[in-house]
């Protein structure tokens, strides 16, 4: 399925299925997360002409920028609407219908963040890289019941919770391997944050390679 998807993306692009969409302007609200204060810091506002894109502002693999204009809201019943890159809110949206029919406990999503959240770190514990959620390449599932854990290779009681709420199975809208949410997300050809190899298990995150 994942497969399929990365077809329908190289076969399709928006909208017309034939021309790539250029918007006139690239803007986003870009912030650093900082290690020592955990929390966002040096907020600005891009803009500048789209045909001047960064080789850093567009993800190859999903074809997605941290362009808010290359962004597309959702909005479904029962959660709160939010952006996710254009060349993949189809999948999303249909893949997250299909489990709210199914009566699966879909309660929170998040997707686009245009934060420089990952590593390298730059001077004075800034991170200055894009993270695939800056892309809107990456959606968070029910982020209060399915946190971030670092220095977790396996889950265990080592594992530390650095983001998000803490993973507990058997609580409704828990993600694990087996449930109906993340079978749905595979489905729609996405990798689930849970099961990627290293150090985090991102629970509540999916997004085509996992991380
Ligand atoms: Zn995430």
């Amino acid at each position: 399925m994942k497969i399929k998807l990365a077809l329908l993306l190289m076969i399709c692009p928006y909208p017309s299925w034939s021309q790539e969409r250029r918007p006139e302007t690239c803007s986003y609200e870009v912030y650093n997360w900082n290690i020592h204060k955990k929390r966002a810091v040096n907020f600005a506002r891009i803009k500048h002409p789209y045909s001047e894109l960064k080789a850093e502002e567009k993800d190859l693999s999903s074809g997605c920028t941290v362009c808010v204009e290359d962004q597309e809201l959702v909005e479904l019943d029962g959660i709160k609407p939010f952006y996710v890159c254009r060349k993949l809110s189809a999948a999303v949206r249909e893949a997250l219908k299909k489990l709210a029919a199914a009566g699966e406990p879909v309660l929170e999503v998040e997707a686009y963040r245009p934060g420089r959240t990952k590593n390298p770190l730059g001077k004075d514990g800034d991170r200055l890289g894009f993270s695939n959620h800056a892309y809107g390449a990456a959606v968070d599932i029910n982020r209060s019941r399915n946190g971030l854990y670092d220095n977790c290779p396996r889950f265990g009681p080592g594992c530390r919770l650095i983001q998000g709420g803490p993973w507990r199975t058997g609580v409704k809208g828990t993600l694990t391997r087996d449930c109906g949410i993340v079978r749905g997300m595979k489905e729609a050809g996405f990798e689930w944050g849970g099961e990627i190899e290293g150090a985090q298990k991102d629970f509540m995150h999916f997004s085509l390679s996992g991380y």
